[in-house]
């Protein structure tokens, strides 16, 4: 099959020969450079700056059963931007004539949204792995007893420094940077450290 693009689906088209729901289309259209798009996106290899694609929606399950698994997909492009996917031409057409400033505005309040979640996650995860590694540090070199020090501040002293190292489900996972990755993957919705 070679290369390919792929585009995700916020709303699944349904396979017009089974129903069943496909979230995800693979084309040829935009440059074969294995990039993911959803509506929104700029399509910049596209072979199209305004109008409609014809493509192809496959369904694996009707492939699988040995029924045709292939069906028309319209993929409307509007000033290079991927601005609708649709299985009916009529509809594709409506589509394109109908983008206007509110689709424009809300594919960019989307892309920056997107962005700041990816910024996050991505301090999120440094500091998670910055906390590791000064705990490791500490755990080669444990600080020194301070003299004179009571019980009572000591205790402070060491519940303060766990305040600042790595969070429990950290500190005991059997693998604690395996437990790192989880808690900041891009699947994981909730910010992990509740201030980003
Ligand atoms: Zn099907």
């Amino acid at each position: 099959m070679g290369m390919f693009d792929t585009i995700y689906l916020k709303t699944p088209l349904a396979c017009p020969g089974c129903g069943t729901e496909i979230g995800e289309v693979q084309t040829h259209e935009f440059g074969e450079t294995m990039r993911h798009y959803s509506v929104g996106s700029l399509v910049t290899a596209s072979p199209v700056v305004t109008g409609i694609l014809k493509e192809t929606l496959w369904c694996s399950t009707c492939s699988q059963a040995d029924r045709p698994g292939e069906s028309p997909l319209y993929l409307v492009i509007w000033h290079s931007i991927l601005a609708g996917v649709e299985q009916d031409l009529e509809k594709a057409e409506k589509r394109l004539a109908a983008v206007d400033r509110l689709d424009l505005i809300g594919w960019l309040d989307e892309s920056q949204r997107e962005a700041a979640r990816w910024r996050g996650k991505y301090y999120a995860l440094y500091h998670d792995l910055e906390r590791w590694h000064e705990h490791l540090e500490r755990e080669g070199n444990p600080e020194p007893e301070v003299e004179g020090e009571s019980e009572d501040v000591r205790k402070r002293r060491q519940a303060l420094r766990r305040l600042w190292g790595p969070p429990e489900e950290v500190l005991n996972a059997p693998d604690p940077l395996a437990a790192i990755i989880e808690r900041n993957s891009p699947e994981t919705e909730d910010e992990p450290n509740g201030f980003w």
